[in-house]
């Protein structure tokens, strides 16, 4: 195998592997490829990340043929550049950079300059005629390799500096006398050399091979691991080492460095854009010890700055830089992120990749280089992260407005929101009722909060993760939730919390930014999403590339709005028990619960059924043409019991019983294990009464809306927590029964189906059996996650961040599908399922239908449709679209 490649000068390589960013890395590959279309790239070698990984492996024996590799790569660069390495006349000098296929910081820093010594100090200084900038090299040299290869504190040696600046009276750098930095050089060299136990290394050889063994260690170290864990990336890919010539940006006037993209990289805007310092070397600009300068007249105008921009000072070199922003997008087809050095007027590149983007730029670029003819829409698709959509759905801060930040905690559900912070769910409903804008502010939130968190305009909870119920419940309702706010303490009973020495009252106003996890003091003005121009063209491309529907999952007639404006082809899954939470309903619902025969729960269901006729009909006037999967009853009975003497008290009044024989049924009906317990298709089978009144509503109101808009809307009833296929057969009889009394006494009928979730293990296991009853499933991943791993999702906050830390699981199992396991069984189930009835509907519903990778996941397994929240709604029809690609 080839372990060493050249670029630049006259380097010329057929071998496919020198352009390979797995082989050369991200940097080594660019650097070639810039060298190949002929832009002026320092000649230079690199080393691959194979002999990176045979490092690792085997430790620093380097053989003789890599050292003649390398000897002869060498070679190449003094050719082309007409010096000697080592030279004490006229030394070659090189850069150390470490490149791996990402862009991963962590890894060593690059160290320039190297080749200089006590020797070839002098002979630069006699051949650039500038004292001055050798000596300042030189210094530059000691203090990078000191700190990155032999990994001495750097602090020693900004110390040395500041205090030569300070017995010189010195503010800036730039007044550092060629004499001034010789004599630090003298300093440095004794810092190393007591922190060492030996004297600086002198010679160049020995430099570059010490130089070469730090970049691959580095891919070991610490910082390097942490940084790939968080972004999944395989410890076994190794990185690149580039040795390049050096090409100066500090000899003076004529010469300069900078960084520049060819596109805005914030708004999109096709200007260039980017920063230049004069007379300064590579990481002067970023290590902001200089502020940089602009790179156009236009930009520099516009930010009212005096310094001149590079167009102004060097319109030659400025136009070559041009040139080559334009070459560059021509040949990659993207946006570059380019760094170049002008040395006395001649332009260098140095690098060149891919640039990050914000998510409104992303849109803007991809849809101007279809336009331009740079791309085709296919790859303008795949150009735009889904997740970063988000960002755009939701209103957001005005980025120019004052923030007094309170606290930061964790940004739970995204977008922006004001209001009046309240302390219980209905303080938040009834203000809202009229006409108030309020944060619903909890220690954490439950069920029971429901009407409060849709009433309020933003949530704060002082505990919960990002999977908490307050993150969930909000990113579906497209809340902005800030969780986990642990500085924020809340007294419920004085109505007021404290954020460190801030105290908020009720109705004080609070800010909360969900995309930061920023909590701030009074009105931020906030700016409203765009769904138009770029991110619906973007999406009508989309659109038709797509082969599953996206559905929504919603339960109230303006979610349901919502979701229809970003697109929602029906809806996935309407929770019934939502409706049950209402404030009006709860006491029907718990006068049912607490009955103690048929007769007593008939009573209360009577009360509830034109209320639920109503929800319905609603909602079938919202998706009228298109598909709704309601979910009959599924929260544990548990969770409606009344809690507290008041809650006992009122019901008492109403169904005229004692308070002690209410209390005796609700300690009767209280569960261990509430979501093992008695809850889905278990209501329905020892309550059929309760999935009665449900289905009937569901077929009184769609013949209703049929008959008042003349579009019959197709109900999909769903039976929840199935795990035999005898539950589905006694349920379905039920509705079926139900639907022909209703047709009957309606003398109309409808079209509907009866299916089911899949979220038992046994379910999914069974699906072959079950699809003899069901018509379509809908695999509920959030109870199947949670049954299939025993992780209860409402407590896994705790164990769950610390398990994606050590790698456990990949990712949060309730976020991202976990694939390798809970996979199997939707493929499993959908394989069986299919068997049985060729064209079963198929979709998913679980809070993994709003995520890219499970969607890859679905379109996979070849499910008809995804459901997700509203707000995810555009975010999945364009990752099912990249998934169909
Ligand atoms: P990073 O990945 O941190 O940007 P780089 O290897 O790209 O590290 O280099 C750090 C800085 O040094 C950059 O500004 C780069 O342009 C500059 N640089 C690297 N190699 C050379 C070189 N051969 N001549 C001049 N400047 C260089
Ligand atoms: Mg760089
Ligand atoms: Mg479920």
């Amino acid at each position: 195998t080839q372990y060493v490649y050249t670029f630049g000068g006259n380097a010329v390589s057929n071998d496919p592997r020198a352009k390979d960013k797995t082989i050369t890395g991200g940097k080594g590959a660019n650097l070639a490829e810039m060298a190949s279309i002929g832009l002026p790239v320092p000649p230079g070698f690199t080393i691959t990340t194979e002999m990176c990984v045979k490092y690792l492996a085997e430790g620093a024996n380097f053989d003789d043929a890599l050292r003649a590799d390398v000897a002869s790569a060498l070679g190449h660069i003094e050719q082309t550049v007409g010096k000697k390495f080592g030279d004490a006349a006229d030394p070659l000098l090189v850069s150390v950079r470490s490149g791996a296929r990402v862009s991963m910081p962590g890894m060593m820093d690059t160290v320039l300059n190297l080749g200089l010594n006590d020797d070839t100090v002098q002979g630069l200084a006699s051949v650039s005629g500038d004292e001055r900038f050798a000596w300042d090299s030189y210094r530059r040299f000691i203090q990078m390799y000191s700190d990155v290869v032999l990994g001495l504190d750097h602090g020693l040696f900004e110390e040395a500096l500041e205090i030569a600046k300070e017995d010189k009276g010195y503010y800036n750098d730039i007044e550092l006398t060629s004499e001034d930095w010789k004599a630090l050089v003298g300093e440095y060299k004794e810092i190393a050399e007591r922190e060492l136990g030996h004297p600086f290394p002198q010679d160049p050889s020995e430099q570059l091979w010490g130089a070469i063994e730090a970049v691959f260690a580095s891919w070991d170290s610490d910082r390097a691991k942490v940084y790939r864990r968080l972004n999944d990336i395989p410890g076994g890919w190794g990185t690149a080492v580039n040795v390049q010539a050096m090409v100066f940006g500090n000899m003076g006037d004529t010469s300069a460095t900078g960084v520049a993209f060819t596109r805005d990289p914030a708004t999109g805007e096709s200007t260039y854009y980017g920063e230049y310092l004069i007379n300064a070397q590579g990481e002067d600009v970023v290590a902001g010890i200089r502020t940089p300068q602009y790179l156009t007249k236009a930009a520099r105008e516009a930010a009212g700055a005096q310094a001149e921009s590079m167009e102004e000072a060097m319109p030659e070199a400025y136009g070559q830089l041009a040139e080559v922003f334009d070459m560059l997008e021509k040949h990659y087809r993207d946006m570059q992120d380019i760094e170049f050095t002008v040395q006395q007027g001649k332009l260098w590149m140095l690098q060149t990749r891919s640039g990050k983007r914000t998510a409104k730029a992303a849109l803007k670029m991809a849809v101007d280089m279809v336009h331009e003819g740079l791309i085709d829409e296919a790859t303008a698709i795949g150009r735009v992260d889904p997740m970063a959509l988000d960002q755009l759905l939701h209103p957001t801060l005005d980025p120019d407005a004052e923030r007094h930040v309170l606290t930061v905690g964790l940004p739970a559900s995204p977008g922006a929101a004001s209001g009046k912070a309240v302390f219980d769910a209905d303080t938040a409903e009834s203000w809202a009722e009229r006409g108030e804008e309020v944060i619903l502010v909890r220690v954490e939130t439950s069920p029971e909060d429901i009407h409060g968190m849709h009433a309020a305009k933003g949530i704060l909870t002082a505990r919960g993760g990002m999977t908490s119920h307050a993150a969930v419940v909000a990113r579906g309702m497209g809340r902005p939730c800030v969780s986990g706010a642990s500085a924020l303490s809340i007294d419920r009973k004085t109505k007021t919390a404290r954020i460190g020495s801030n105290e908020i009252k009720e109705g004080d106003v609070l800010t909360l930014d969900g995309s930061t996890g920023e909590v701030m003091l009074g009105a931020v003005p906030t700016i409203e999403p765009e769904l138009v121009g770029d991110f619906a063209t973007l999406m009508e491309w989309a659109d038709a590339k797509r082969r599953m529907k996206v559905r929504t999952n919603a339960e109230t007639p303006a979610d349901c709005k919502m979701a229809r404006q970003f697109g929602a082809e029906g809806i996935g899954l309407c929770r019934t028990e939502h409706m049950f939470f209402d404030a009006g309903r709860i006491s029907s619902v718990r006068q049912m619960i607490l009955a103690e025969d048929k007769k007593g729960r008939q009573a209360a269901l009577a009360k509830l059924l034109p209320e639920q006729r109503s929800d319905f009909k609603a909602i079938f006037t919202e998706m009228a043409g298109l598909p709704v999967t309601i979910r009959l009853l599924d929260p544990p009975l548990h969770e409606f019991l009344p809690q507290g003497d008041a809650e006992f008290e009122e019901l008492a009044e109403i169904t005229g019983y004692g308070i002690d024989h209410l209390k005796r049924r609700a300690d009767e009906l209280h569960e261990f294990n509430p979501m093992l317990g008695h809850r889905g298709c278990r209501l329905g089978i020892t309550f059929p009464e309760i999935y009665e009144m449900q289905a009937q509503a569901i077929f009184e109101a769609a013949i209703e809306v049929a008959a008042e808009s003349g579009e019959a809307p197709v109900p999909e009833i769903m039976i929840p927590l199935v795990a035999t296929k005898r539950e589905l057969e006694i349920l379905k009889a039920l509705v079926d029964k139900t639907a022909s009394q209703v047709f009957a006494a309606k003398g109309k009928t409808l079209d509907y189906l009866v299916g089911t979730m899949i979220e038992l293990p046994r379910a999914a296991l069974m699906a072959g059996e079950i699809a003899e009853e069901g018509a379509f499933f809908s695999f509920g991943t959030n109870d199947l996650t949670q049954t299939t791993l025993g992780v209860s999702r409402d407590d896994a906050a705790r164990f769950l961040g610390p398990y994606v830390d050590k790698g456990i699981y990949p990712r949060d199992p309730f976020v991202s599908l976990d694939i390798e396991g809970v996979g199997q069984l939707v493929e499993l189930g959908a394989e069986r399922g299919r068997a049985t009835r060729p064209d079963i509907k198929l979709g998913i519903c679980g809070e993994h239908g709003g995520d890219p990778a499970s969607i890859a996941f679905c379109e996979k397994v070849g499910l008809d449709y995804v459901s997700a929240s509203p707000y995810r709604v555009p975010i999945a029809r364009l990752a099912a679209a990249q998934a169909a690609l």
